[in-house]
């Protein structure tokens, strides 16, 4: 593997807690779901909206976790609330600090799973990478996560809670009255590519984004909202439609014969039919282009004439090319193209016109690459496991 050793510099282990309570956590509702919530809790129907919405404030735009801190609402209704609701996002287990400055969250949910998050700072941009499942149904032979079967659904409050969670660890709750545009963000992007298959948990990666895209909250941009799927058809115009935000997928192979083998969703859903789904996606356009993620993995999908073929079946999409050099993990059955492989078939498609940008390879050191998530957590996880020794 090309990954050796750890190198952390950094591993901060912060107790944990017992976040399950019978209260009803409001982190994750819609807010017609907050308001309801607060009907169905005794706030007089008249006074509920103005209520969600103070209360959105306070949780989405300022970060505040204790109902007593919402000093715009009378003391006794927020005694009130604090006995029936709860403020909960998922709890911080470890963080690792890459030498690349890459940070990655080992997140504790409810019932005791684990998931990932992954925040990648860059010159231009800050992008957090949100797991929505732990595990995945899927079984794409080249990722890790793949190899861990589904344990359940994330929730939309869980799913958000990592925007959260990271925004706590980055210190970035704006001062009263400043929302800092998204380009001046520490955490400006988020990308739905850490565990699972995000269209496999619809609707509540939908809750989760749509809360994090409200204007009176943590306000980022649709467009700065990346939604990678492995190509589940039926759910990608709801993508567009639903959430609005951009679209990325795994695409990786150029016959069916190959995508069988790597993405083995591609049995159900075959190219002609992904391919489709993605010439009719409403959203699409020169501005609004279609991110084609494509592993590069050595003698299976990385020929020139994969790249012809690429370029062609792609050919009317207005799209741009992500080429991913495969990130190893142990027991892998594939090797990484070599870098002039790898510049040889970004070469063809940048010349047919496309944006080929080579994904660098972030956070390897600490197992936080594409692809490489699970491994640490369940390493960590059998660490904590193991028993002390008498
Ligand atoms: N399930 C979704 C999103 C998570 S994977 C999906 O498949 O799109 C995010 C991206 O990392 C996908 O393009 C995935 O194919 C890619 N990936 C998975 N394993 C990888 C590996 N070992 N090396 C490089 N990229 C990998
Ligand atoms: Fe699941 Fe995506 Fe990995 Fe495929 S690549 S197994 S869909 S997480």
């Amino acid at each position: 593997m090309t990954v050796s050793a750890p190198i952390t510099q950094d591993v901060l282990t912060i107790p944990r807690k017992t976040p399950e309570t019978d209260r009803i956590n409001l982190v994750g509702l819609t807010r017609d779901g907050l308001r309801s919530a607060l009907i169905s809790a005794g706030t007089p129907e008249a006074k509920a909206k103005m209520r969600a919405g103070q209360i959105w404030q306070w949780l989405y735009e300022r970060g505040v976790r204790e109902f007593d801190q919402m000093t715009n609402l009378a003391k006794n209704y927020r005694a009130e609330l604090a006995e029936i609701f709860s403020i909960e996002i998922p709890e911080v287990v470890s963080r690792q600090v890459s030498e690349d400055g890459t940070r990655k969250y080992l997140v504790r949910i409810a019932g005791g799973h684990e998931v990932e998050t992954v925040y990648i700072p860059e010159e231009d941009r800050g992008t957090l990478c949100v797991s929505s499942q732990v595990g995945c149904t899927l079984t794409c032979s080249f990722c890790h996560t793949g190899t861990q079967k589904l344990v359940r659904n994330l929730t939309a409050g869980e799913i958000v809670g990592q925007i959260m969670l990271a925004r706590d660890d980055l210190g970035e709750w704006p001062e009263p009255g400043r929302n800092p545009r998204n380009e001046t963000r520490l955490l400006s992007n988020v990308v739905l590519m850490g565990m699972g298959e995000p269209l496999y948990n619809f609707e509540a990666v939908r809750d989760a984004m749509k809360i994090a895209m409200d204007p009176e909250g943590i306000s980022l941009s649709r467009r700065r909202i990346t939604l990678s799927t492995s190509g589940v058809v039926p759910e990608i115009a709801r993508t567009a439609d639903e959430i609005g935000c951009m679209l990325a997928i795994s695409f990786h192979a150029t016959t069916d014969e190959v995508r069988d083998k790597l993405v083995p969703i591609n049995k159900k859903w075959p190219l002609a039919d992904l391919l489709e789904s993605l010439r009719a996606y409403p959203k699409a356009s020169n501005s609004e282009r279609i991110t084609f993620e494509y592993v590069m993995l050595d003698g299976v999908n990385d020929s020139d004439a994969d790249a012809h073929r690429l370029i062609e079946l792609i050919r009317g999409i207005p799209a741009k090319i992500n080429l991913i050099p495969f990130n190893e993990w142990p027991g892998a059955p594939y090797k990484r193209s070599s870098n002039n492989r790898i510049r040889a078939f970004a070469d063809i498609i940048y010349k047919a016109g496309y944006a080929s940008p080579i994904r660098k390879p972030r956070g390897e050191d600490i197992m936080a690459a594409c692809g490489q998530l699970k491994s640490e957590t369940e390493r960590a996880r059998n660490a904590r496991r193991s028993p002390a020794p008498d």
